[in-house]
């Protein structure tokens, strides 16, 4: 089976070293096994996710030196899909409303990366009332429908073996009120719709994984492999996240920066010091190690 694999960025914000890592990692190992590289923009979120961003977000791969196959697809054009995969979920009696406000549960639960702190179940069971909700899985009731036919859920990682944890994720969110999808819900409605074999993406959606697993089973799809990378740190140890004030692809863009330079430097192992108008020296800046 050829591989292809993914780039999914979400356009609630500019491109940092860190996603250009992440991208070149999936982009070359497609490229490495004569396989497919697929670019999608992940704009479900209707309130965060900027068109703006998009154009800037290719214009950044580009400079990168990165190709892709197909057109690049757009998650807000896919809301279908999403709701058909729903629709059978909540036929399976796996899905409640959930009426609680952000007020009451904390933001970080329906955002990939938010902290784990699960959801206390305070809707299951509640009566339906005409008041806006999103739609929560009773992951208990999905583990042990997924599990009835033998599926252990695990997954595999690096080529090593996973034990499914997604209990500990608790009843995740599938369709919020403002949004007909979450991002578990498309993210793995799209990677089976797109053919997607090998899953490359940073360690903060480890954890996200063990549900995307659960989901797959439920929904009788194909169940790539995952590569999660540790998440790039700079010379300080720090991870190299805009909220650390790393520049933007998009700076070091117009600050005239060789963006095939900082791909090289990031193939080679390294995290570029950048500065305006050069390809930076390297400073003891760490790049995961990823096993060939
Ligand atoms: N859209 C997600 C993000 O920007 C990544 C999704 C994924 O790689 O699964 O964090």
């Amino acid at each position: 089976m050829s591989v292809v694999t993914r780039f999914a960025p979400s356009p609630t914000g500019r491109l940092h070293m860190g996603h250009a890592f992440s991208a070149i990692r999936a982009h070359d190992l497609a490229r490495a096994a004569g396989g497919r590289f697929l670019v999608r923009i992940e704009d479900i979120d209707g309130t965060r996710s900027r068109a703006g961003h998009v154009a800037t977000i290719i214009d950044d791969l580009i400079w990168l030196g990165l190709t892709w196959d197909d057109e690049v697809a757009f998650q807000s054009a896919r809301l279908d899909l999403y709701g058909a995969a729903l629709a059978r979920l909540r036929s399976m009696g796996l899905l409640y409303r959930c009426y609680c406000t952000r007020a009451e549960i904390a933001d970080a639960l329906s955002a990939p990366h938010g902290a784990v702190a699960a959801y206390p179940g305070t809707c299951r069971g509640a009566a339906a009332r005409d008041a806006p909700h999103c739609w929560r899985l009773d992951m208990a009731a999905a583990v042990a429908r997924a599990t009835a036919t033998g599926d252990d859920l695990s997954w595999t990682d690096h080529g090593g073996r996973v034990a499914n944890a997604a209990l500990a994720q608790g009843d995740v969110v599938l369709a919020r009120k403002d949004a007909p999808a979450s991002y578990h819900l498309a993210v793995t409605v799209d990677d089976a719709a797109q053919g997607v074999t090998d899953v490359v993406r940073g360690v903060d959606l480890f954890e996200a994984t063990h549900v995307h697993r659960v989901l797959q089973a439920l929904l009788n799809l194909p169940v790539p492999q995952w590569w999660h990378h540790d998440l790039l740190t700079g010379a300080d140890g720090q991870r190299l996240a805009k909220r650390h004030g790393a520049p933007t692809l998009a700076a070091m863009r117009a600050a005239g920066v060789d963006g095939a330079a900082v791909a090289a430097a990031l193939r080679a192992g390294r995290v570029p010091e950048v500065r305006a108008g050069r390809v930076p020296e390297t400073r003891a800046g760490r790049v995961p190690e990823v096993p060939a």
